[in-house]
């Protein structure tokens, strides 16, 4: 008997990034957002900003009006690579992403807004970040949304658009193999006992004297619940007072 074919899948979401350095997204090609490539449910694309830029030193910034240190990203260059990427429309615009610092946080809530888009494109500043014109023009034409991964200053926009295609990708129908894990994921919405998950173990039970609590092993599916659920009260209370409603237990 022969293997049978996968079944046929559609694509869920396109997703584009803009960036001066294209290789530093090669991790998109592995693990699970590789294999939603592979499979046909995700369709990524990159492009290099500097193919945009008209001078022969394929020059993407100047310095800042207004003095001060370091160098902006030009809107001119940001306008060819973003328009030439839109230009490739089906039907609706896509959703224009820029990571930034100064940005709305990024949570699991964003990135399921951002799952139901069927078109993300990402826009990877460097240096100081890039003119606020460019987000201010685009405003008219798709909506944009401008996210920090967290209270951090990274260098460059790249490593925020792994960060959070991964975040997305896995939220998309068909990526996670049991889509019933990213239930018991911190943050899913309604988790019992709080937003973040409590600790997890496997085999062997007895690891450097160290025993997996005698419940998860008692077959009492109730009882189960119920600890996980004091456990993941008590660990958000400790790491994340500031997500932890008054009420839970
Ligand atoms: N001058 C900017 C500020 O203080 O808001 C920081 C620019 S940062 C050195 C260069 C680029 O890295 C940004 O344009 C953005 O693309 C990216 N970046 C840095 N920190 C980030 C964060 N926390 N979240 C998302 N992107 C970030």
């Amino acid at each position: 008997m022969g293997t049978e074919p996968p079944d046929p899948v559609g694509l869920e979401m396109r997703i584009d990034v803009v960036s001066i350095f294209v290789d530093y997204l090669a991790p998109l090609n592995l693990s699970l957002v590789g294999r939603a490539q592979r499979s046909g449910l995700l369709d990524v694309q990159l492009h290099d900003l500097r193919g945009h830029a008209t001078d022969r030193h394929r020059t993407v910034d100047d310095s800042p009006y207004g003095g001060g240190p370091g160098m902006v990203m030009r809107p001119d260059v940001w306008g060819e690579a973003l328009d030439s990427v839109l230009a490739q429309a089906s039907e609706s615009p896509p959703v224009l992403v820029v990571p930034t610092p100064s940005g709305e946080p990024f949570t699991a809530a964003v990135a399921e807004e951002l799952a139901g888009s069927g078109w993300l494109v990402f826009a990877c500043g460097r240096y100081e970040g890039i003119d606020a014109r460019v987000m201010t023009h685009y405003r008219d034409r798709c909506e944009v949304r401008e996210i920090s991964i967290g209270d951090v200053v990274l260098a460059g926009g790249e490593a925020a658009v792994l960060v959070m295609v991964e975040a997305i990708a896995r939220l998309l129908p068909g990526v996670l193999g049991n889509p019933a894990s990213a239930a018991d994921d911190s943050f899913a919405p309604g988790r019992a006992g709080g937003p973040l998950e409590g600790p997890v173990y496997t085999r062997p039970p007895v690891w450097r004297g160290l025993s997996v609590p005698p419940v998860l092993m008692s077959g009492d599916h109730g009882e189960v619940s119920r600890w996980r659920a004091q456990e993941s009260a008590d660990r958000s209370r400790a790491m994340r007072p500031d997500l932890v409603p008054p009420d839970v237990p």
